[in-house]
């Protein structure tokens, strides 16, 4: 038998990017260990973490190439897939948008990085993009318009010494559990902790102040925070250092002007009053962390913008405990937009699939959640599908030629934390079945397709990658390998220090709830229902949670509030047919639940197709992400 080791590890399961030691022999996991001396875990793993090892040792591993024959996936040799792929891609004419790129941000940064070279140079297409990237892009370009480059502001480790942590909107004890423990660790140690959520989330009911605003209105909640701010400072005569002679100052504060207590309040159903108490704490305030969620269920445009504007307005983002942190629920977000395989917009492989006429005849696709597959009619329709992924899923099934990868421990490679921390994760398990990293694979496709690529380990992509990636360029992997991970360094961006106001007037919202339609849908994140379950229905405790979830609401469930479940005549389990205000339909069971608001419903989607099938033909829920409310109607089933 072969001696048990603990090998220090990341997690990757979500953009926390916690450590974690994985107990292994050498050749499969058998457990999990938190990492005690880690900045951001500091010995703690969420549920997902700890159950890492049984989604590393699962036997639903691809483990060979796969090519399509007479409707069949058939093993094949590395070289006969490449051949094909080879043969195949080069037919088209990546230049005219015929190939598309679907990469995956939990992919290593040697992975995105080569395989945004791989559709560049090789396939000559830009037509490419990330399952999560909508939410993520607006977030990027709202930080680099204040910040003056796109990424976090700060680090997670700020949260330990803040005095004031600003929550807006995330749930974030579900999507970044140790995050929301290290919330809550700070509370308790005396910093003020502000929620703005529409529901009462975990994170809502372990803060010092929770404003339970109506859907929609965060950003004008913080609009509403910056004004009165601002007003106090005028009463003190305060200048606050340098401030208002940054870009955009003058058109921001006035902006704000246009803010009236009477609308706020009929709006947000937050009195004006409780914003100017909230304000004398802001102010006081040395060090501010601000939180927001990014990705899939990230905010809207206006909404970031409000909240880096509020950031650059307390004057205290130069405090090295201040920090505005897009937190992204997936492990390598950040990586992936650094990499540079996030589309362009207007030009996403997402567009070119929803778009008729566009030429797109082949996609080439990484690792991707089968409980979202948007467009699937479309991709079934393609000339020519590469999938590649560690582990089985329903994506193989419109797949004409699909390649294995290995588990995030089987292969060296590093990851980018929510805060720009880039970390390492050493190959700490041998890789049974002689699986190519994605870096390996992409370069025998690119040799194979007359290019020559000259890398020969993790280390040398590594060593490229830095060199072409702005803020990387002073990591290493020999220094990454010692500590727990760097921060990429913002002042390799022009504008790092420019910092600039954005000016935007947040309307007054409307919600869009009819009298047909009278309740507004907010979908959530769920803690066991991760990914889609194409990773945690591979685990056996995460799983087991989700399962009993499902023992108890075998249809999902949808929150609605007591008041509300007396005026429809529903009890709790009992099912309702939820119909939205664009005709798609949902059979469901009640919750009836204190935390939602009267008029509110809230779904956490962990029922399978619910996102593609209901919430994804309503355009606005993919645009506004957590702020998107459906419409909906419920009546008994
Ligand atoms: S919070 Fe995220 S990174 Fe940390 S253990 Fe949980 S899933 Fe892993």
């Amino acid at each position: 038998m072969k001696a048990m080791n603990y090998k220090a590890c990341v997690c990757n399961l979500c953009g926390t990017g916690c450590g974690q030691f994985l107990k292994t022999d050498g050749q499969k996991v058998f457990g999990v260990a938190p990492l005690i001396a880690h900045p951001v875990s500091k010995g703690k793993l969420c549920i997902r973490g700890w159950h890492s090892n049984e989604l590393l040792s699962t036997n639903e591993r691809i483990t060979t190439p796969l090519i399509r024959e007479q409707g069949q996936l058939r093993p094949a040799s590395y070289e006969e897939a490449i051949a094909l792929v080879a043969e195949r891609l080069t037919q088209l004419n990546g230049e005219a948008g015929e190939i598309g790129i679907l990469a995956s941000a939990r992919s290593s940064n040697e992975d995105n990085f080569t395989l945004a070279r791989l559709a560049h140079e090789v396939f000559n297409t830009r037509i490419q993009g990330i399952g999560a990237e909508a939410g993520h892009r607006k977030s990027m370009a709202s930080l680099e318009h204040a910040f003056g480059y796109p990424g976090a502001h700060g680090s997670l480790t700020s949260i330990d010494k803040a005095d004031y942590i600003l929550v807006v909107g995330t749930d974030i004890t579900r999507q970044n559990p140790i995050i929301g423990g290290n919330i809550h660790a700070a509370q308790r140690r005396g910093a003020r902790v502000v929620t703005l959520s529409s529901s009462r989330t975990q994170i809502a009911k372990l803060s010092t102040k929770h404003y339970q605003q109506k859907p929609g209105t965060k950003g004008l909640l913080v609009n509403a925070l910056a004004k009165a701010l601002l007003a106090i400072r005028t009463v003190n005569h305060d200048r606050r250092a340098n401030i208002d002679l940054l870009p955009g100052y003058a058109e921001y504060v006035a902006s704000l002007r246009s803010i009236s207590s009477v609308a706020l309040e009929r709006a947000s159903g937050i009195r004006y009053e409780e914003i100017e108490e909230e304000a004398k704490h802001l102010e006081q305030a040395k060090s501010i962390v601000i939180l927001f969620s990014s990705g899939i269920s990230g905010l809207d445009r206006p909404t970031i913008d409000a909240i880096t504007n509020l950031a650059l307005l307390t004057d205290r983002m130069d405090n090295e405990n201040s920090a505005v942190i897009p937190v992204a629920g997936i492990s390598n977000l950040q990586g992936s937009f650094d990499m540079g395989v996030s589309g362009e917009l207007g030009n996403s492989v997402f567009k070119a699939l929803a778009t008729p006429d566009s030429p797109i005849k082949a996609l080439f696709a990484i690792d991707h959640d089968d409980g979202i597959i948007r467009d699937k009619a479309r991709i079934a329709e393609l000339d020519f599908v590469v999938y590649s992924c560690a582990y089985k899923n329903a994506f193989m099934e419109l797949a004409d030629v699909v390649f294995p990868l290995p588990a995030y421990n089987e292969t060296d490679g590093t990851y980018t934390a929510a805060d720009k921390r880039v970390q390492i994760t050493h190959k700490n398990v041998d890789n049974p079945h002689g699986v190519l990293a994605g870096w390996a694979l992409f370069q025998k496709i690119a040799k194979t397709m007359g290019h020559d690529w000259q890398y020969n380990d993790t280390a040398s992509v590594f060593n490229d990658l830095a060199k072409h990636t702005p803020g990387y360029h002073d990591l290493s992997h020999a220094q990454l390998s010692k500590g727990f991970g760097q921060h990429w360094n913002p002042k390799a961006f022009a504008g790092y220090r420019q910092r600039k106001f954005n000016a935007i007037n947040i309307e007054y919202w409307e919600s869009p709830t009819t009298a047909e339609f009278p309740f507004a849908l907010m979908i959530g994140k769920a803690q066991h229902y991760w990914h889609q379950n194409n990773l945690m229905r591979k685990t056996i405790v995460p799983r087991r949670e989700y399962d009993q979830t499902l023992w108890l609401y075998p249809h999902g469930y949808i929150e609605i509030s007591p008041d509300d479940a007396t005026r429809l005549k529903v009890k709790d389990k009992w099912l309702v047919n939820v119909h939205s205000s664009i005709g798609t339909h949902m059979k469901i069971a009640v919750k009836i639940s204190p935390d939602v608001q009267n008029g509110t419903a809230y779904i956490p989607y962990f029922i399978k197709n619910m996102i593609s099938d209901f919430l994804l033909p309503y355009e606005n829920a993919y645009a506004a992400g957590e702020e998107s409310v459906v419409p909906i109607k419920i009546q008994e089933a």
